[in-house]
Formats: structure tokens, sequence, C-alpha cells
């Protein structure tokens, strides 16, 4: 249930509303816009009457939410949200896109990474993105440095003064990566890891929600609710491709249409993983842009020093120069899409 507050509801009027509703059970999820204030009430409404809410002193307006999300979804806020990610980038309404780049792994050596957040720094990306932890597919490939991998993010973010993003994939490494961390990410493989995504909705950390790999756009919200309904508004969704039939030529199927939909849907953030959705090179350039022409907030796209000698994912990876060179094709892209 949604109570819209009266543009002049004071907060005594605000916190009878709530306490009537969490006297009665009720979660209250607080939305304290410029203008208004709007309540959002989840529990079960047979044990209210929404028109003896609606009387009240100060509430314009009680809906009942028909959508299942409760949270993320538009009906709850119909205003973009925005997440302040630091260092004054924020992503989401009508925000430059936000690039996030970075290898797949982060490996040994911290040379590599280092020449990599120089040049996504250098080319206008605002984060540095890299795996300490790793959800690899087979139990015999480079599973991560784990926390001196961390540590080396952390020494990148020193340097460049970029944020750094990388995957939890554990509840109980959620304490430590949130240490070095500005922005933790979920992989495809945990969309539905629901312990995880209920603990990380305690934390205070933005959070990159990807896409499940064979996963609904609705599962893929209500899978965002979750952190939510824990108390972290701060989701960033990402579509990152779904399995489809034909893996010879890209990895997966990038679902753009996806962008639009989320859109209309709910408020969060949406970005594209052009690296992970393709699994090739060349197709990233091109993919990058649609992904930009269909409203997304911005990319996630893997970069490597060495693509070829990379410890995972050197196939789907751009060298500094080719991320460039993407780069300056973005900056054109956006003038053509602001204007
Ligand atoms: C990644 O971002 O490195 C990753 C493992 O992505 P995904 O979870 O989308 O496969
Ligand atoms: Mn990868």
């Amino acid at each position: 249930m949604i109570i819209v507050m009266e543009p002049g509801a004071n907060e005594d009027q605000i916190q009878k509303v709530a306490k009537k509703l969490e006297s009665l059970d009720f979660k209250i999820v607080f939305n304290r816009g410029e203008i208004m204030t709007v309540l959002a009430a989840i529990g079960d409404k047979r044990l209210i009457d929404p028109a003896s809410l609606a009387s009240m002193d100060g509430v314009r307006e009680v809906k009942l939410i028909q959508e299942p999300f409760k949270l993320s979804g538009r009906e709850s806020k119909s205003e973009d949200t925005v997440i302040d990610l630091g260092n004054g980038v924020k992503i989401g309404g009508k925000n430059s896109p936000v690039v996030m780049a970075g290898p797949c792994s982060v490996e040994k050596e911290i040379d590599g990474l280092l020449e990599v957040a120089y040049a996504a720094k250098d080319s206008g990306a605002q984060v540095l993105r890299g795996g300490a932890f790793k959800p690899r597919t087979s139990p015999y490939d480079f599973q991560g440095m784990e926390e001196i991998g961390l540590k080396y993010l952390a020494e990148a973010r020193e340097k460049t003064g970029l944020l750094i993003a990388t995957e939890v994939m554990d509840t109980p490494d959620i304490d430590l990566i949130s240490e070095y961390a500005d922005i933790l990410q979920v992989g495809t493989r945990n969309m539905h890891n629901y312990k995880l995504l209920k603990a990380l909705g305690k934390t205070n950390k933005p959070v990159i929600l990807k896409r499940g790999l064979a996963s609904s756009i609705r599962e893929f919200l209500l899978a965002a609710e979750y952190i939510m309904y824990g108390g972290n508004p701060n989701v960033i969704l990402c579509e990152r491709g779904v399995k489809g039939l034909d893996s010879h030529y890209t990895r997966n199927i990038l679902d753009l249409a996806a962008i639009p939909v989320i859109k209309k849907y709910s408020h969060l953030p949406v970005i594209v993983d052009p690296s992970h959705a393709t699994g090739r090179r060349y197709l990233i350039e091109p993919m990058s842009k649609a992904a930009l022409a269909s409203g997304a907030h911005g990319l996630m796209i893997e970069v490597h020093h060495d693509p070829d000698n990379a410890y995972s994912d050197g196939a789907q990876s751009l060298n500094p120069a080719q991320f460039k060179s993407l780069m300056k094709q973005i900056k054109a892209l956006e003038g053509i899409l602001t204007n």
C-alpha cells in the first residue's frame, strides 16, 4: 500500500500514519521527496481500511499497489532514483551515463590493473571494476586473488581517484569487501541467492545486481526488491544477457528491450554489460551504443592490459586503446542522445 502525504504534511502527521500501520505489523519504507513524503507500507492489507487511513490528517491519497514490485516499482516512487556513488558521481535519472571498466579478474601482478586503471581514468570512465572473488564455472579455473585483490583495487583507487566495484559471492565476505569497495556487485549466478540479497539489504553500499542467466525481468526486479526490503535503496540493475540458443556466435542474448521495460516499471538505474552479454570483443562497441540509445544509465565493460593473456574473459575484453576509441564514440553519441 502507498500512502501519499500532502506536500504540507508535518512530521507529526507522517509519524502518526506510520505508527498506526506499524501497530498492525506493517513494515514502512519512507520515501522523502523534495515536495512530498510517500510511505510504502508492506503487510497484510486486510487488516486496515484504506478509507480510514485516507481520512487521517496530512494524507493526500492511499493507493493499493498492483504490481509485485512494492519498492522497486514506479507505483511506489514515480521519479527516477539517482544514486550517489561517491566522488560526485551520480547514476540514474538524467545524469550522463556512468562507465565502469576494468579486468574480469584482478590478477597476480598489480601492474596490469594499474595500467588499466590509469587508461580507464584517462578515457573518462568513473568506476574501476575487477573481480577479486571469482565465480568460475570450473573449480580448476582461477578463483580470484581474494583480499590481496581487494588491496590492489584500493591501491588503484588511491592512485587514480576512480571508484571501485567488485563482486561479493558469499554473505560472510560482505564485511571484508565493504571495507575496500565503493560499490558491491552481485553476479548473475547469485541473483537468486536470497540470503545474500537480504544481507546486502543491511549494508549502505550501492549494489550492482546482475540479471540471472535465465531470469525473467519480473524475477530480476523481485531480486532487487529483496535488497530494498532489507533497507538498502541503492540498487543498480545490470542487464548482462540471458542464455540463448547460439553460443557459437554470442555468449548470451543481450536483452536490450529489458532497458525500456525496466524503466517503465521501475525507478532504479539500469546499466548494460556488453562484455558478458556477447563474449566477443568486436560486439562490445555496437552493443554499447545500442544500450545507450535504448536508455541505459551506464555501461560495464571488461578492459584488460593484455587480453590475449588474461586469466579470464580475455576474448570479451578490450585493450586500453580499444577502450579509448569506444569512449570517444560514446561521448559523441551522448551529444546526439541528449539533444
Ligand atoms: C563479471 O562481471 O566478471 C561476471 C562474472 O559477470 P556475470 O556475473 O554477469 O557473469
Ligand atoms: Mn568476466
